[in-house]
């Protein structure tokens, strides 16, 4: 059932009608778009199509070179490009400040942003200056009778997926997590357009001095083909050391459930759910994991999901592909011995 939000008082634009096209805002980081740019743009182009309107990507960076037209492959009639030293590094100010006067000047419809660590810092911002609502984490994004843009998210502990319509600010704002949408190649003639924007745009309080990359174990995970996840069903730590060994083995990365992760045996880093990290491998192992709604949100987009659990009921086996009921630490032992001798 579609929730509807109050009007946003003053915020809601008198001009409304005048808002048309669908914008993904494209991710840069270090030196290179960021995979969900193209997720994003994808379902961007998708909904463009179902309102039949015009479909964009804005670019932040510095020295963007030709990569902006690498997302033309992907559906967008335009990439509108904001070329400055300013935007070398990610700032609040910055970023929220240029993406809101482009949307001053352009006006769309809808404005789709990845739910990452960038997305989820400045979209809010942006949503706030430009006195609209916004919809974070959205799993499913579709198009209503009425034109206006449906944003599913779970909601209530994960218990509900509420649809979200926003029907008084525009633009419609919604943050998707990477790896939800699927990039879908789709290459329509568009062409990249270099914006010019007023210095003052770029004037910021926050000054980058060093950037010190950490080890990036959150994005082995979120772009695994295999994950071998484990779940409190392990007992203790040590026990948790037979998924890692599974993982080595499949050339995959490790998962965990959020009780793991609570009881201290791996990193939040590697937490897959509602409030952890959303993927989609080709396989999916759960080991000693019940299947909870909060770790289905995050898992149930994996093509294959194999589960090993003692309870014949444990909810993982409804999205398993195949179920291995048994005590795992009779089973996994003799996996891993199966798949050692080749
Ligand atoms: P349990 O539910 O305790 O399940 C352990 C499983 O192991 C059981 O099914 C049991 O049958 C099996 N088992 C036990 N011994 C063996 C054995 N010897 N052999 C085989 N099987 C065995 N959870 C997440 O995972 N990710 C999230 O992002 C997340 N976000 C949350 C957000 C909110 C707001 C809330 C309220 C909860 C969230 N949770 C999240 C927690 C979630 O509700 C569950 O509590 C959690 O996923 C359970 O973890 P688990 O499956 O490892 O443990």
């Amino acid at each position: 059932q579609a929730i509807t939000l109050p009007e946003v008082g003053s915020g809601a634009p008198t001009d409304a009608a005048s808002y048309r096209g669908v914008w993904a805002f494209a991710e840069w980081r270090h030196g290179r778009v960021h995979a969900v740019s193209y997720e994003l743009l994808s379902a961007a182009r998708r909904l463009a199509d179902k309102k039949g309107v015009s479909c964009a990507a804005v670019l932040l960076g510095e020295n963007l070179r030709d990569r902006a037209s690498e997302l033309l492959r992907y559906g967008a009639d335009v990439v509108y490009v904001v070329d400055h030293p300013a935007l070398r590094h990610f700032t609040d100010e910055a970023y929220s400040r240029c993406l809101v006067e482009l949307v001053r000047r352009h006006k769309p419809e809808i404005l789709l942003a990845g739910a990452t660590s960038i997305g989820r810092s400045f979209i809010p911002r942006v949503a706030a200056m430009l006195q609209t609502g916004l919809t974070a984490d959205c799993t499913d994004l579709d198009i209503s009778d009425e034109g206006l843009l449906l944003q599913t998210r779970p909601a209530f502990g994960g218990n509900v997926m509420a649809t979200i319509i926003c029907p008084y600010g525009r633009p419609q704002m919604a943050t998707v997590r990477p790896r939800v949408m699927r990039p879908v190649l789709d290459p329509r003639n568009g062409r990249v357009e270099s914006v010019t924007l007023p210095e003052e745009v770029f004037r910021t309080r926050v000054q980058v001095l060093q950037v010190i990359p950490e080890e990036d174990t959150t994005a082995k995970l979120s772009e695994a083909e295999v994950i071998i996840s484990g779940g409190r069903g392990l007992q203790k730590a040590e026990n948790f050391r037979m998924v890692e060994e599974l993982a080595r083995l499949f050339k995959g990365a490790v998962g965990a459930s959020r009780s793991v992760v609570e009881e201290g045996w791996v990193p939040v880093s590697h937490q897959v759910g509602q409030t952890g990290q959303t993927v989609s491998p080709t396989l999916y192992m759960a080991i000693g994991i019940s299947g909870a709604i909060q770790h289905i949100v995050g898992m149930q987009g994996s093509k294959i999901v194999v589960a090993v659990n003692k309870d014949p009921e444990a909810p993982i086996f409804d999205v398993a592909s195949c179920g291995v009921v048994a005590d795992l630490f009779e089973f996994v032992p003799a996996f891993i011995e199966r798949i050692r001798r080749g």
